[in-house]
């Protein structure tokens, strides 16, 4: 920041101290400094180089007999030219004529042919005597169809010839209706082409830059629909052929037989750079609607608008003061609120200052160059054009750096979102997992139920359905033996109707516990199928062990001592059916012949274990 507010610093102190004549350093200087004009010789290129110490002039005001003379011979007596003794002639003064003289000679020992090069473009006459026949004068100016020039280029060029010995004094009559400069030189067609030529080169590329980067934004437009790719396009383009009329070019090459098209489009497109860079500044700073900046940007907005009109019927002098003087304070105003703008965090904003201050700067330069404050007009040229060139490259990295925080933006969003669906999968996960557990609790508790019976905790019927065809399938398999053997509770009827049914339940609880406490090998089920029916499975047991099994559980339940609610003894008595499987038998005729055995059982007297005959 330092370095650019050094910078205007010194430019403010150039415009304070600008005079009506600059002084023009030489080196080497061994000119004259007569008060009659001096003789240059051509043949010497120190001389050449020291231009200004030959050449005379003569401000004229309105009124005089000088400004409204339009011929050297019309001149008064009275004349008297003034030597610029090595000064640059720049002058702020519109409304004068300018008179300019300079003596030539050729002291070289050949004729030769020199160019007087008068490297401004934007003078609304010039006229050129060197001599009194009809070929020496060029009557021509910006003001002028471009054919009459002495030469096709964008500044004006006298050509001259002078034999060797030969001594030419060229006449300069120049008017025109704005600040001007006369720089001139004088130069060999050589050096005149290698000057143009470097030029060309320079110029190419800045334009074609521009141009290029122009239809770059105009396609990111497309492509994206930001408004500001457009603004940007339009601030280049304006910008562009701003400078392309201001170089003299657009004379040249738009229109060089209609002149007076200059004088409207040079403060047009200037004034349209003015609305264009205010469009694109309220957009790519993100300016927030109904603020003092919004306004501001608003109002000038409008006043842009104004202005076009008054471009259209102002005359030039005053259109390009006031354009000049708006564009200025517009680059001052956006310049503020782009700090601001930076100052509360906006990254994009300090790349549109930057671009801003290269700008201003190149402006300052520009502007004092065109009003007549700085001489060397092409020198301010090239460094305004190195200006713009590097404000537009800024402008547009800031734009990269605008674009590169919306994507950052979009991707945390992005990830915001992602690692909150993330985030939800997991908790839906988290909470299906429970579910599902819960189900499977759930499920195993109901497959619990379904196959239990729920008042002695026994397998019921059910389960035993589920299994008999699996074990006689596995005995059949493995030629183990398999044996059921039905239980049925005796005379339980009477206990009952005795006691009631809660006891009977009781007693029903007291066989279930018996039975499974008899039931001693791990892979040994025991079965509630019925009221007072039990089933007991024995997998890897014959008859003979089945009814040691019964026996002993018999024995065991008819020496428990039961006592009623009345206190009183019941006897529990089982009677038991055992059958084994057969080689060719089902589980149906396996239980069939269980029961068969069971009926038997009760018939014999029960309290007693029958094995079923085969
Ligand atoms: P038997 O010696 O011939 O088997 O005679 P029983 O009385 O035991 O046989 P019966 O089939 O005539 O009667 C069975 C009785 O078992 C009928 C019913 O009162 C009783 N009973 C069946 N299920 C239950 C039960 O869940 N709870 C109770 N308390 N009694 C039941
Ligand atoms: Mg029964
Ligand atoms: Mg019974």
């Amino acid at each position: 920041m330092s370095f650019f507010a050094r910078l205007f610093l010194l430019l403010a102190c150039y415009f304070a101290a600008a005079p009506g004549l600059v002084s023009a350093a030489v080196p080497g200087s061994t000119a004259p400094q007569r008060s009659e004009c001096p003789v240059l010789d051509a043949a010497d290129t120190q001389a050449r180089m020291a231009i200004m110490h030959y050449v005379c002039f003569h401000q004229t005001s309105p009124g005089d007999r000088a400004h409204s003379a339009t011929r050297p011979d019309e001149l008064p007596g009275d004349f008297k030219w003034t030597p610029s003794r090595g000064h640059e002639l720049v002058f702020t003064q519109t409304s004068s004529v300018y008179w300019v003289r300079l003596n030539l000679r050729n002291n070289g020992s050949e004729r030769r042919l020199w160019y007087l090069n008068l490297n401004y473009p934007l003078l609304d006459e010039v006229t050129f005597w060197q001599g009194d026949g009809p070929g020496d004068v060029v009557v021509t100016g910006d003001q002028q169809p471009f054919h009459s020039r002495a030469i096709d280029y964008r500044y004006f060029l006298l050509p001259i010839i002078l034999d060797s010995g030969e001594t030419r004094t060229v006449t300069m009559r120049i008017q025109s209706s704005g600040a001007l400069n006369i720089p001139l030189r004088l130069e060999t067609p050589a050096e005149l082409i290698a000057e143009s030529n470097q030029l060309a080169i320079t110029h190419g590329l800045f334009f074609g830059a521009v141009l290029v980067l122009a239809i770059f934004n105009l396609l990111l437009l497309f492509s994206s629909g930001t408004l500001y790719y457009l603004h940007n396009a339009l601030y280049m383009l304006a910008m562009g052929l701003f400078l392309f009329a201001m170089g003299g070019f657009a004379n040249q090459y738009f229109w060089p037989e209609s002149p007076e098209f200059a004088n409207i489009f040079i403060p047009l497109t200037l004034v349209l750079c003015t609305l264009a860079m205010t469009l694109f500044g309220r957009s790519f700073l993100e300016v927030e609607k109904y603020t003092l900046a919004d306004k501001t940007l608003n109002a000038i907005i409008w006043i842009c608008a104004g202005f076009i009109g008054l471009t259209l019927t102002l005359p030039y002098s005053q259109a390009i003061l006031f354009n000049t003087a708006l564009g200025l304070a517009t680059i001052f105003i956006l310049s503020i609120i782009a700090v601001s703008r930076w100052r509360q965090g906006y990254q994009p904003a300090k790349w549109y200052v930057l671009a801003w201050m290269v700008m201003a700067a190149g402006s300052l330069i520009y502007a004092s160059a065109a009003f007549g404050y700085l001489t060397d007009f092409l020198a301010r040229e090239s460094l305004m054009q190195v200006a713009i060139g590097g404000q537009i490259i800024l402008l547009n990295y800031a734009m990269v750096q605008r674009w590169q925080l919306l994507s950052d933006k979009l991707l945390e969003v992005e990830q915001a979102a992602r690692s909150d669906l993330e985030y939800r999968v997991h908790e839906r996960t988290a909470q299906l997992r429970s579910t599902m557990r819960e189900l499977e609790n759930a499920n195993r508790k109901l497959a619990t139920l379904s196959l239990n019976d729920p008042l002695t905790g026994l397998y019921n019927r059910r389960h035993m359905d589920n299994v008999l065809p699996e074990l006689c399938a596995e005995a059949r398999r493995t030629g183990q033996p398999f044996t059921i053997a039905l239980v049925d509770a005796d005379h339980f009827k009477v206990i009952n109707d005795t006691w009631g049914h809660g006891f009977g339940d009781t007693c029903l609880q007291l066989i279930a516990s018996t039975l499974t406490r008899h039931m001693k090998r791990p892979r040994d089920i025991t079965i509630r199928f019925g009221g007072e029916e039990f089933a007991l499975l024995l997998p890897g047991t014959d008859t003979v062990g089945a009814q040691k099994v019964c026996e002993t559980l018999l024995q065991d339940l008819q020496t428990t001592t039961v006592n009623g609610p009345d206190g009183k003894s019941a006897h529990l008595t089982l009677s038991a059916g055992i059958a084994s499987l057969l080689p060719d038998e089902d589980q149906q005729a396996l239980f069939e012949r269980a029961d068969s055995a069971l009926y038997e059982a009760k018939a014999r007297g029960r309290n007693q274990t029958i094995i079923a005959g085969i």
